[in-house]
């Protein structure tokens, strides 16, 4: 109930949830009282969760943020929200983010932009971004209208979004979390992730969330350790490395002092500080936004107005097609499908989405090496703190730029946290990226704590 009064007095100016579930949720909220009343409630009972609406909910309306799934009520649960929902958890909502999750600032959504709850010192009234895409759900755990959320990260988009909130966001490994029931972005990156006010609630919800699901493919069959235990293990003897490359030209000043000050934590938790390179880092967006587009056109070919979501008739087959599409994107998912079948066009392919894989391995092989000598990274998440709605919008480069430091982990499958890491001069709060190798969220999650 204080979750459902927090959502109905601010939600009318942060937009963070598309849909309320009230009802529903307080029907679970009933039951999880009675499970409470009994013995062994399992882990989740009670606790309000958003939903980032890009998870089907059986008989919630699931939009993707998109015109085209507007009126789209799935028939079934996704893996990672039926987990959550087996360990008791109570969805108060559907969260907004950037339509499909293409974007950094939750300002595509055809349910409108997302407003962050942080502001400036003494500017009360310009109103700042969230990050994105999980914008809705960042903004809704930083102002308390849910206790957690779950976000999906294809090249930053649990991190950059729990940076410019001041929460922490765990992107796992990729394979760790189910895809199965997540409507689909770039599905060689896409992962589902917590979102949580303390590094301690994402290694709970984490716990739920992950785990091996024959309905994906590329979910990975290894056990899922006890999360929780690694918040706050010592980190005596940890290597940590700080990668030459993340120094890039312009960084603002207060972002280089809050990796500084993460740097000297980490070194009085009794870390071990290394210097590493990455040198393929550079190549990291160039390739990110050729493969990230490249698989979104293609997944997104299935909304043809004819299986489901929004049909616009039209004379013929081909019209209806044009027509349904045309109503049914927004412009930014228009340019990446426009840069998807670009790249993947005869004559073109070899010369783009080919050399991107190539590139991507590269990267990837980057990471193994780093990691044969230190046992994780630590970087900003973002090279700025939120900015103003507005700022950055009529250059879709400029906004591409922004995930500069999020995109080399999701390109190599690594897991990597954003973790709050004081303010800036301006007020705002900082986020710090802690990186580690395939299928070790623990030792993330243990630097983490240390960090937070
Ligand atoms: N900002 C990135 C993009 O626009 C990442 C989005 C995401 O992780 N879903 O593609």
């Amino acid at each position: 109930q204080a979750h459902l009064a927090a959502i109905e007095a601010l939600n009318g100016r942060l937009n963070a949830f598309i849909t309320i579930t009230a009802e529903r949720a307080l029907d679970a909220a009933r039951r999880a009282d009675a499970v409470l009343a009994g013995q062994d409630a399992p882990a989740l009972t009670g606790i309000p969760l958003g939903i980032k609406d890009l998870f089907c909910t059986d008989g919630v309306r699931t939009t993707a943020a998109s015109r085209m799934l507007e009126d789209f009520v799935p028939p079934y649960e996704s893996t990672v929200t039926a987990n959550l929902l087996r360990d008791g958890a109570v969805f108060v909502g559907k969260t907004n983010l950037d339509e499909f999750a293409m974007g950094s600032a939750n300002i595509t959504s055809a349910f409108g932009a997302v407003e962050n709850p942080w502001k400036r010192t003494g500017e009360p009234d310009t109103v700042l971004v969230p990050g994105g895409s999980s914008g809705g759900s960042a903004a809704a755990v930083a102002a308390g209208l849910a206790m957690g959320a779950t976000g999906t990260d294809t090249g930053g988009s649990i991190r950059q979004p729990a940076a410019y909130c001041g929460i922490a966001g765990i992107k796992p490994t990729y394979g760790r979390c189910s895809r199965w029931g997540t409507i689909a972005f770039a599905s060689s990156l896409d992962q589902a992730g917590p979102m949580a006010r303390t590094v301690e609630d994402c290694a709970i919800l984490l716990q739920s969330m992950a785990g091996f699901d024959v309905r994906d493919s590329t979910s990975v069959d290894v056990p899922v350790p006890e999360y929780r235990a690694a918040c706050g293990r010592s980190l005596k003897g940890m290597k940590v490395g700080i990668p030459a490359e993340y120094r890039v030209a312009g960084m603002p000043a207060e972002i280089e002092a809050a990796w500084e000050q993460g740097i000297a934590w980490l070194r009085d938790a009794g870390c071990e500080i290394v210097n590493v390179s990455l040198p393929h880092t550079k190549y990291g967006l160039a390739t990110y936004y050729i493969v990230a587009p490249a698989e979104c056109s293609s997944n997104l070919a299935r909304y043809d107005g004819v299986r489901f979501g929004r049909r616009v008739p039209g004379e013929s087959l081909d019209a209806l097609y044009e027509a349904t599409r045309r109503e049914g994107f927004g412009p930014e998912v228009r340019r990446r499908i426009l840069m998807g079948t670009y790249v993947l066009s005869a004559g073109y392919y070899d010369a783009y989405y080919l050399r991107a894989q190539k590139v991507r391995h590269l990267i990837r092989r980057d990471f193994e090496e780093a990691f044969r000598m230190v046992d994780v990274l630590l970087t900003p998440t973002a090279p700025s703190p939120a900015f103003a709605q507005g700022e950055k919008m009529d250059d879709p480069v400029q906004m591409y730029l922004n995930d500069v430091f999020t995109v080399p982990a999701s390109m190599a499958g690594v897991p990597a946290m954003s973790v709050p890491a004081g303010l800036s001069g301006s007020g705002l709060p900082l986020g710090l990226q802690v990186i580690g190798r395939s299928f070790d969220e623990e030792t993330v999650i243990a630097a983490g704590s240390a960090i937070e």
